[in-house]
Formats: structure tokens, C-alpha cells, sequence
């Protein structure tokens, strides 16, 4: 096993993959940005090496700086955390290159992965069910026209390279079709330096459900159930739940074996996520996340597995020691996101942390990087803790979530905690009964 492993990220996730470090006896190497010296996570980690200015291009993104951290600290691997480097195929190679294990998938994977057309004909090809459409790009309107007219209005113009909900346009009609195709292929070309472009059925009011995977380099995968994120605003998730209020286990156990099945065949290693919408009791595959999750934990809590320590494990070439028979989900989970920013317009509110108080008790843990004279540097995204709490039914799940809520205290910033609380209130976020587009609808009815 490795003795020392560096991790390439900040915040709550570096502090999170250090946690599972410590547990295993191996060190852990801080990287950090000139306006992150007194974070938390340089000050838990064995070493730390300062990568370069405030600016993510210049310090975590910096990948010759990282690689000589990883050098002279003497670190036999890289773990990337997510968001920055974790999805980076060209990284993933420079770090084996330099002799590092980088604990993740190969380049390969996250390369087949990182492009929406690629991606969605592999697992295609692997039995996982995707949204009906094009069979891969289509190059004009001439081409377009026939594939719509076969899935049925309305259709979404998606881009192969599209990524946080970008050249992406919806066609109700065929008279919208031409104007929508050529936005969201000049929109990617702008964004991506790629304007190729596929059709999709558009689904009105599906769910977000993802299936959580755990793969070797033995051919051992196993399953861990499913998230629900259809809490989502601008395409981003803010609440995550396991398992969902919307699948029994045999709908579990079937789509759970689809993607288990999948996976063992282009034959990944590591963690991962395969993105579903599901409808009327239908999976259509949206992404595969090539990294760990910003909502892992709500899948750890109810399967009692650490992942960051099987991501380690799996990456040194340890076979996997739990089987698919061995996995139960005991309980219910749900995690918030905290961020520091303001509940009604959502403008970040970075700042110095004059108050802090966690939540405890049974059943609560949050995963956050603050402490009291902490200074949120205005940088980086404004995530800053993620409340997580387990009950044994979804109903103490819930009354927990209000309790821990109304405990904590982070003061100086705004956060987004009255907007949970809220939530709390609303019979149908209650009973479970939501769809992707439903938060975005309760904020503008809010507002109005
Ligand atoms: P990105 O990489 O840009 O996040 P995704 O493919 O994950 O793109 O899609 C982002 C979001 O767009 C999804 O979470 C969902 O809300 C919406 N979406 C994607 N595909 C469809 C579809 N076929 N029908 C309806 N909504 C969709």
C-alpha cells in the first residue's frame, strides 16, 4: 500500500480523502494556493506545498507544479478530488507518466467518458438504456429533420463536448428546429472549441437518479444502489438522498445489475457514477462521472463503505474484499449542500467566518472545511460544508435534517441554509414527490 499520497484539491473533499488516509496509516501531502496557507486542509495534512497564486489556472490547476510537489515530497500517488484535474485524461497520463499512481480510471476511460457521444455509444453497447435519438452527431439541419420526426417533438440539441448544462437547446417544433441547432452548436464552439452536436428526446419532468460503482482491476464491480439529485437549480444538485423515493428494490436490483453487468465489460476501474433521468418508470442514460462525487456520502451512510478507502485500495491493485450479496442499504440519507451565498439571489458571500457551532448528535456529520476566523476566499466555488444525516426511515431522515439545521451556526457570511429550511416546509419535497424541474419552479413561485 502507498505511505504517502498527495492530494491535488482543497476544501472539504481534501480534507475528506485525507480523513481516509489517516484511517489507513498512509501520510498525506496538502497542495495549496497562495490565499488557502491557513485552510484547514493544510493544516491536517503531514506536509503542504504552496502551487502557485490565488487563481485555480495558476495553483490547483497547475499541473507541472503539482507533479514537482509530488516529487519532491516524495508521494507515490495523486488523488484529484472532483471538479479541477479529476476528470483531466491528459493529467491522468502525465501523473502515470511521471511514475504516480493517479487514483482514478485510466486516461482512456475518462476520455470515452468525457465525450457525451462517445460515452453514450459505449454504454450503449454495453446493455445500459439511453434517451432515444441521433446515432451520434448530426452535421446539418437536412439530417436533423428526419431524426426528430422519429423520436417526436420535442427534441434537445445537445453538444458532444457540452459540460455544466451548455450548448443544450430545446426544439418544441419543427420550425424551432434550425435556429436551436445552430445555437447550441455555436454556444459549444465558443465554450468548447467543438460544435458537434446530437439529438435527443426531450424528457419533461424526469428525475435524476445515478447508480454508484465500484470497480477493480480483478473484473470485480459491485453496485451501491442508487442517488437521487433531482434537487437541482441551473443543473446543479443541492440536496441528494439515498436511496430514492422513487424506486422499489426490484427496480434497484434490475437497473443496479444493467449497469453492474456494464461496467465489468469496457472493463473500468475506481469509482464511478452513471447519471440517469428516469420517467415513468423508465432509466435513459444521461453521463458517467469518471471521479468520486461531491454526493458520495449519502451512499456511505447507508452502505456502511468508506469509498475514498476502496478508491485507494482498488487503485493500489487490492481486489475488491465486499461482494455485490454483501451490500445491504440500512436507512435513509440526505445531504445539503452548504454554500456561502445568498438564500434569495444565490451571489456568493465570501467573508471571515466570525461564528462557527457543527452540528451532532446520532446520526448527523458534516463534511466542511470551516472554523471560526476561517476567510472564504472569493476564488473558488462557494460550496463550504455538506450536512449529511442518516435515520432509519426517511421520515427521521428528515426531522434530523431540520434539528442539525437549526444547530448550526456558521456567522459573518450568508449561506444557504434558510433555503433547507424552506424546503423542510413544502408538502411536496416532503412526501418525496419532486422531478428535476420542480425546485426551480418552487424558487420562482417563491419569488413571486
Ligand atoms: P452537462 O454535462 O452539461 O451537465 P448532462 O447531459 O448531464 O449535461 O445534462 C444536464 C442536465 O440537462 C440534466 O441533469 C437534465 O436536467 C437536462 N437534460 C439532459 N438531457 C436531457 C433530456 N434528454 N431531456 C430532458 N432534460 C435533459
Amino acid at each position: 500500500m502507498f505511505d504517502k499520497i498527495l492530494i491535488a484539491n482543497r476544501g472539504e473533499i481534501a480534507l475528506r480523502v485525507h480523513r481516509a488516509c489517516r484511517e489507513m496509516g498512509i501520510r498525506t501531502v496538502a497542495i495549496h494556493s497562495e490565499a488557502d496557507a491557513d485552510a484547514m486542509h493544510v493544516r491536517l495534512a503531514d506536509e503542504s506545498v504552496c502551487v502557485g497564486p490565488p487563481a485555480a489556472a495558476k495553483s490547483y490547476l497547475n499541473v507541472p507544479a503539482i507533479i514537482a510537489a509530488a516529487e519532491v515530497t516524495g508521494a507515490q500517488a495523486i488523488h484529484p478530488g472532483y471538479g479541477f484535474l479529476s476528470e483531466n485524461a491528459r493529467f491522468a497520463e502525465i501523473v502515470e507518466a511521471h511514475g504516480f499512481t493517479f487514483i482514478g480510471p485510466t486516461a482512456e476511460h475518462i476520455r470515452v467518458m468525457g465525450d457525451k457521444i462517445t460515452a453514450k455509444q459505449t454504454v450503449m453497447d454495453a446493455g445500459i438504456p439511453v434517451v432515444p435519438g441521433s446515432e451520434g452527431g448530426v452535421d446539418s439541419y437536412e439530417d436533423a429533420i428526419p431524426v426528430a420526426e422519429r423520436i417526436g417533438y420535442p427534441v434537445l440539441i445537445k453538444a458532444a463536448s457540452g459540460g455544466g448544462g451548455r450548448g443544450m437547446k430545446v426544439a418544441e417544433t419543427a420550425a424551432d428546429l434550425k435556429e436551436a441547432m445552430d445555437t447550441a452548436s455555436t454556444e459549444a464552439k465558443a465554450a468548447f472549441g467543438d460544435g458537434t452536436v446530437y439529438i435527443e428526446k426531450y424528457l419533461g419532468r424526469p428525475r435524476h437518479i445515478e447508480i454508484q460503482i465500484l470497480a477493480d482491476t480483478h473484473g470485480n464491480v459491485v453496485h451501491l444502489g442508487e442517488r437521487d439529485c433531482s434537487l437541482q437549480r441551473r443543473h446543479q444538485k443541492i440536496l441528494e438522498e439515498a436511496p430514492s423515493p422513487a424506486l422499489n428494490a426490484a427496480d434497484r436490483a434490475k437497473i443496479g445489475e444493467t449497469v453492474r453487468k456494464a461496467i465489468g465489460a469496457i472493463g473500468y476501474r475506481g469509482v464511478g457514477t452513471i447519471e440517469f433521468l428516469w420517467e415513468n418508470g423508465e432509466f435513459y442514460f444521461i453521463e458517467m462521472n469518471t471521479r468520486l462525487q461531491v454526493e458520495h456520502p449519502v451512499t456511505e451512510m447507508i452502505t456502511g463503505i468508506d469509498l475514498v478507502r476502496e478508491q485507494i485500495r482498488v487503485a493500489d491493485g487490492a481486489p475488491l474484499d465486499i461482494k455485490q450479496e454483501d451490500i445491504t442499504l440500512d436507512g435513509w440519507s440526505i445531504e445539503c449542500r452548504i454554500n456561502a451565498e445568498n438564500p434569495r439571489n444565490f451571489a456568493p458571500s465570501p467573508g471571515t467566518i466570525t461564528d462557527f457551532h457543527a452540528p451532532g448528535g446520532l446520526g448527523v456529520r458534516l463534511d466542511s472545511a470551516l472554523y471560526a476566523g476561517y476567510k472564504i476566499p472569493p476564488y473558488y466555488d462557494s460550496l463550504i460544508g455538506k450536512l449529511i444525516v442518516h435515520g432509519r426511515t426517511r421520515t427521521e431522515a428528515l426531522l434530523r435534517l431540520r434539528r442539525s439545521l437549526e444547530e448550526m451556526v456558521v456567522g459573518g457570511v450568508e449561506t444557504s441554509i434558510p433555503i433547507f429550511l424552506a424546503l423542510l416546509e413544502e408538502p411536496e419535497f416532503v412526501n418525496g414527490d419532486y422531478h428535476i424541474r420542480w425546485l426551480e419552479e418552487w424558487l420562482a413561485n417563491r419569488e413571486a
